[in-house]
């Protein structure tokens, strides 16, 4: 079996693969952990158990999941696990790949905490705790940042003195790589093209969003930027905004402020109040900013993809993922429509069709294919563990 981690601040989140199919066994979240009412969930196909305990740091939730997948008769024991594959967010220009952890990468990992202080502390969290309880299982890191560390200088650096990149590493590295890698080399496989001779624009659009320009199975540009502010319009993030905007808040509000603004306060929710597209789509009717919050997105999608298609020098492919991405027939009309004029024959009947795997939503005459794939980065995570696990033996 392979146990797949993202750990979070205050939470777990797994999956379980047998690891020879990759097939997906059971999968649950432990959440809330440091507070006095954690709960754990484990679902498989057919039932589903929930916990409520307490759980004050990661290594004793991950204990807790251990203790319930031998009850539940799934593992004999951590220990007997083929491996472990971690989700870690910020690599760095240390990770250009998935890489076996050992102490110089956890030592890399911790270097890079500044970059992403919040989400590499918790992760390191998961991969400290699963060594505390059994020391001689393989550990994997798979990047968010790495798929993206193929992208030259001119795309990654910002217009900003160069010491600043020199000293504190202030430059664009990309988020969702996992993802953006996956549906992108998957929509090759479903129009039966050669990934490497392909140009692809992939969106990942949940409540955060990414869009990515992919020539050849390279990432070459991405929105996201040193953190995952920058880009689309997100849940509750700004994306792009006029840095002088910051500076205009910082003799206002205090730098703690601004973050919870932009980070938390901006976005969809910022423009009408909600985060939640579902609800949103409900509103456009009778509340004009949750039309206007729909149109600033959609906006904000289509320049991003005719800017990727101008530095694709054309384009064979675009792909749409994530929560709203995989489920909202209404943005993907709204922004597909939009660039038609692009060699795209937008089919409105294959678009509003509900289907649970990957579904094509232009015409079979299309000259550029726009799909739909539910992306699986859990199981990207699975794969590359399987494979490097795999080379040592
Ligand atoms: P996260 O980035 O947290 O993983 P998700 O990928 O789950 O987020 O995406 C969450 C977003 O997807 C929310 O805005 C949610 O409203 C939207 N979403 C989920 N299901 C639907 C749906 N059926 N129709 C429209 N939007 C949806």
């Amino acid at each position: 079996m392979i146990l797949v981690l993202n750990s979070g601040s205050s939470s777990i989140k797994f999956k379980l693969y047998e690891h020879k199919s990759l097939k997906m066994v059971v999968s649950g979240t432990a959440q809330k952990i440091g507070e006095k009412n954690s709960i754990i969930t484990v679902s498989d196909p057919y039932s589903k158990t929930t916990k409520e305990l307490i759980l004050p740091n990661h290594t004793v939730a991950l204990k807790k999941i251990e203790e319930i997948l031998i009850s539940q008769n799934y593992i004999n024991s951590f220990s007997s696990l083929f491996g472990v594959g971690h989700r870690v967010v910020h690599g760095g220009e240390d990770f250009h790949s998935p890489t076996l952890i050992d102490e110089s990468v956890i030592e890399s990992i911790k270097s890079n905490i500044s970059l992403a202080p919040l989400h590499n502390r918790a992760n390191l969290e998961g991969i400290k705790s699963i060594y505390h309880i059994s020391p001689n299982i393989p550990q994997v890191a798979v990047f968010d940042t790495a798929f993206h560390q193929s992208m030259p200088p001119k795309a990654y650096r910002y217009a900003i003195p160069k010491e600043l990149y020199t000293k504190y590493k202030i430059r664009r590295y990309g988020f969702h790589g996992t993802s953006h890698y996956y549906v992108s080399k998957k929509v090759a496989k479903l129009i039966k093209r050669d990934y490497k001779s392909l140009k692809i624009i992939t969106l990942h659009l949940g409540n955060g969003a990414s869009a990515c320009a992919i020539d050849g199975g390279r990432s070459i540009d991405t929105s996201m930027g040193m953190t995952p502010l920058e880009g689309l319009v997100m849940g509750t993030r700004s994306g792009d905004i006029d840095a002088g905007v910051v500076l205009f808040l910082s003799n206002i509000v205090s730098t703690k402020e601004i973050d919870n603004l932009l980070n938390r306060e901006s976005g969809l929710k910022g423009l009408c109040g909600i985060n939640d597209l579902r609800e949103i789509q409900k509103e456009t009717d009778k509340n004009s900013d949750a039309q206007l919050a729909l149109e600033v997105m959609a906006h904000r999608i289509i320049k991003y993809i005719g800017a990727y298609y101008a530095i694709l020098g054309g384009l064979d492919a675009i792909v749409f993922t994530g929560g709203i991405g995989e489920h909202s027939a209404l943005v993907r009309e709204m922004v597909t429509k939009q660039i038609e004029h692009f060699g795209i024959e937008f089919d409105k009947t294959k678009n509003e069709t509900t289907q649970k795997d990957a579904f094509e939503i232009t015409k079979d005459t299309s000259s550029v294919k726009v799909w739909v794939i539910p992306t699986d980065e859990e199981l990207v995570i699975a794969t590359y563990t399987k494979e490097i696990i795999e080379a040592l033996l």
